[in-house]
């Protein structure tokens, strides 16, 4: 029996299975055992979730509000602890970790009070003597699917909303991440929400994940991961009509102009494409550099990355933590073959790094001289692996930066007022960066992108309640 329960209707009930959380960093180091749901246990939270639904619903404002400062309160108050936690199973360093569990916090908070802020109009009628009502209802009952990469936040900007808008919750975080996801459930356990209303569920997306898709009682998916399983959530659901969330994939780029600040752009590129191992939907994979700085900004982050301190998440000093897992290592692995057999130039790094503990490190990579046909800049690797390309001017660049499956985030750094005003009307992503990093936004503007990157409402700020709402119109007479 696993110490890690599932927690449905208000119990924390253990099933059959149970799987181990490995440290990347170390994988001799085993997290724990964690419990690993089949049909039953999935199929009883979807059931405790829909009970609960109608008295939470009209269970008030004050008591969402009261239940998610709580819960943002606890993680803020843990967020050592808790960030120690998310670096032992997901091998981001720790003050990343530790800066994802703040924002995890400031998310149940913000979160917290939208609830006591749901948008309403009233408006007047065509018809003399009526008056007409517009109001927000929840949609019923949310199954929220996440990814590996943000353990805490991704749960915690699905979670938070859902609550706030009078949803009720089946939670199935990563196979790879349960660890994080056990203790953020612990703590909404013990924040007053009624039995029913918040359920986590553990185990295998294709088995537990594909069971929430599939079933009439779950009103909506919010998901986060790959296009794949993106696609497959998108059949699901408008097959029987839910509605569907989706986050994905990016190949975000990052256009450097030849009159930008070459220190700035460097730096831009180097936390964009290379923190968090690369291992964010919004880092800057393809580097679209005017011709002219071409040569200068090639030799001065090749430098800035050859100089990574690559090592364990929790060793101080550390800048990049190790790949995942074996599986997206061999695949950060076969796109560097993939690139060379392309014709790209490998200037630096992709080697296995030895270190005192075992685990999956990689040398962050950087490949010049590459053409946005290649694979290596069309499909999304997810690792810290980057690829400069040459643009001969800004034309050329926004042309090439738009030039992708994906429409995540994009990112300009120039001096230049006017390119960067243009920049901004004519990129094709849903979230553009001016003299910033790709990868790194608020927790109150809307998240998102367009193309492959996203489908459905934006998520994060006051419009999510686009996705965690229905909106009802009253007429009313005298
Ligand atoms: P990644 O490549 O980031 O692991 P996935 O799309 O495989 O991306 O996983 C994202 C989330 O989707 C995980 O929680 C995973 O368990 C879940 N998942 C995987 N397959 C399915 C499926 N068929 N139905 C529902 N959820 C799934």
């Amino acid at each position: 029996m696993s110490a890690f329960n599932h927690y449905i209707d208000g119990e924390w009930v253990s099933s059959a299975g149970a799987a181990r959380n490995i440290n990347p960093s170390d994988t001799d180091d085993v997290i724990g055992e964690y419990a690993q749901a089949g049909r039953a246990e999935a199929e009883a939270a979807i059931a405790a979730a829909a009970q609960a639904s109608g008295a939470w619903r009209a269970g008030g404002v004050q008591r969402r509000f009261d239940c998610l400062d709580f819960i943002g309160s606890e993680i803020l108050a843990r967020k050592d602890e808790l960030g120690r936690l998310l670096a032992r199973e997901e091998g981001k360093t720790l003050p990343e970790a530790t800066g994802e569990v703040v924002r995890a916090g400031q998310i149940f908070k913000f979160f917290a009070g939208e609830a006591l802020r749901i948008p309403g109009d009233a408006t007047a009628s065509v018809r003399p003597g009526v008056d007409v009502e517009v109001t927000r209802e929840p949609v019923g009952v949310v199954a929220a699917i996440t990814p590996w990469n943000f353990p805490i936040a991704i749960p915690a900007w699905k979670i938070a909303p859902a609550l706030a808008y009078g949803n009720t919750v089946v939670f199935k975080p990563a196979e790879l991440v349960p660890g994080s996801a056990w203790a953020l459930s612990e703590i909404i356990a013990r924040s007053g929400l009624p039995a029913g209303v918040f359920n986590l569920v553990m185990g295998e997306g294709r088995e537990v994940g594909q069971i929430l898709l599939d079933d009439p009682r779950v009103d909506a998916v919010s998901f986060t991961g790959s296009v794949g399983t993106g696609a497959r959530v998108a059949a699901a659901c408008s097959g029987r009509g839910a509605r569907f969330q989706l986050e994905m994939g990016g190949k975000n780029p990052l256009v450097v102009l030849a009159d930008a600040d070459m220190d700035a752009a460097v730096a831009c590129a180097l936390n964009g494409a290379f923190f968090s191992t690369g291992q964010r939907c919004t880092a800057s994979s393809r580097l679209i550099v005017e011709t002219s700085v071409h040569d200068q900004f090639v030799e001065a982050l090749t430098s800035r990355v050859k100089a990574l301190r690559v090592g364990h998440a929790l060793a101080e000093g550390t800048e990049i933590g190790p790949v995942v897992d074996q599986g997206q290592f061999d695949k950060n692995r076969r796109y560097l073959d993939i690139g060379k057999e392309e014709g790209a130039a490998l200037v630096c790094g992709g080697e296995r790094l030895e270190r005192d503990t075992p685990g999956f490190y990689m040398a962050p990579a950087l490949f010049a001289g590459t053409g946005n046909h290649m694979r290596i800049n069309q499909e999304e690797i997810f690792g810290p692996v980057a690829a400069v390309i040459a643009a001969a001017d800004l034309d050329e660049a926004v042309a090439i930066a738009n030039d992708t499956p994906f429409g995540l985030s994009a990112g300009i750094c120039t001096t230049s007022l006017k390119s960067a005003a243009r920049f901004k009307r004519e990129s094709r992503a849903g979230m553009v960066m001016v003299n910033l990093p790709t990868a790194g936004v608020d927790y109150h503007a809307p998240f998102g992108g367009t193309k492959a990157s996203s489908q459905g409402p934006r998520e994060q700020g006051r419009y999510a309640a686009e996705f965690y709402t229905t909106v009802k119109t009253a007429y009313v007479g005298a």
